[in-house]
């Protein structure tokens, strides 16, 4: 679902500008509002819906998500801790969901730099470097069992 923005909410602060990282927001030199210059390119990643200070930018549902004809808005409220999504379908009706803000304290990743380099034998497991520990998950990835499989293992 890439974003478009609302030019007559927009006050062309840059914030999403900054955030963007396909780089595809920019500011109209001849209406200093912002745009999604390239769609297609959009990571659907969101970063400029919750960063806009003016909830100027909406998303383009897809119709598996929101058939009908609709609107998508996303709402950062900080205060409240929260991420918002109102969907409005075109027949009136409304669904609204909200999650908690997840945060990651400022400087509190490690860098790749500051992980050991990967042993030989690491590069003929399945896992990237450093999972599932850089996932903070104990004990290995989730996977099937073979008792899971409907078809077993050939
Ligand atoms: Fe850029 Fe992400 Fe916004 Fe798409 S959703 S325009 S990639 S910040
Ligand atoms: Fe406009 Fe919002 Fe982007 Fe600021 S963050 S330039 S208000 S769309």
């Amino acid at each position: 679902m890439p974003t478009f923005v609302y030019m007559t909410r927009c006050d062309g602060c840059g914030h999403c500008v900054d955030i963007c990282p396909s780089d595809i927001m920019h500011i109209d030199k001849t209406y200093r509002r912002a745009y999604n210059i390239e769609p297609n390119m959009c990571w659907e990643c969101y970063s400029c819906v919750k960063a806009c200070p003016q909830n100027a930018i909406d998303a383009r549902g897809y119709a598996d998500f929101a058939p009908l004809g609709h609107s998508v808005r996303a709402l950062r409220e900080e205060a409240k801790g929260t991420i918002s999504w109102r969907l409005k379908f075109r027949d009136g009706r409304e669904k609204n969901f909200v999650s908690p803000i997840r945060t990651t304290p400022w400087g509190s990743l490690k860098g790749p730099g500051e992980y050991a380099a990967p042993r030989p034998e690491d590069f003929a497991r399945q896992e990237l470097a450093h999972e599932p520990d850089s996932l903070n998950i104990k004990g290995g990835l989730p996977a099937l069992r073979p008792d899971q499989l409907k078809q077993g293992v050939v």
